[in-house]
């Protein structure tokens, strides 16, 4: 499949050739991308500006405001099936802090985060997401080459 890329701190942004993301953890689903949103921050990735690629990656795949549905889950999801949609957070927090245990990893004190699409995780016109601690219709990307 093809994604958007861009090699952060650079203006060299190119469509790229990605694999197909795969359910790795029975608590993960695969979404298909509808429809990706552009914002300023987007903007300024695309002009050298606040990125970081995924660390076994030269690229960062672009899009963190996003809308998707679900076409596959893992044998232990049970708060998501298959067709419904679905907004991902962008970021993924430490899992360790406060704000990480109750759900709120936009809100992470510890500075250990991924942001999908911005800081160190990329994202895909299709993708896994985990579905582990997070509300329905709401869920952080997890699993697949590249992703944090
Ligand atoms: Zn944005
Ligand atoms: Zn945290």
């Amino acid at each position: 499949m093809k994604a958007l890329a861009l090699v952060p701190g650079t203006t060299d942004v190119s469509l790229r050739n990605y694999s197909e993301p795969r359910i790795e953890k029975p608590t993960q689903v695969k979404m298909k991308v509808l429809e990706v949103g552009v914002c300023g921050t987007d903007r300024e990735e695309v002009k050298g500006g606040r990125a970081t690629a995924p660390p076994e990656s030269e690229h960062l795949v672009i899009g963190h405001e996003m809308l998707g549905v679900v076409t596959e889950k893992g044998s232990e999801v049970s708060t998501v099936k298959v067709g419904d949609f679905g907004v991902f957070s962008v970021r993924r927090g430490c899992g360790k802090c406060v704000a990480c245990e109750n759900n709120r990893s936009d809100m992470c004190y510890t500075a250990e985060y991924t942001e999908r699409g911005i800081k160190g995780a990329i994202r895909r016109k299709s993708t896994a997401v985990h579905t582990q601690h997070r509300r329905p219709h709401r869920a952080d990307v997890s699993g697949g080459e590249g992703h944090r």
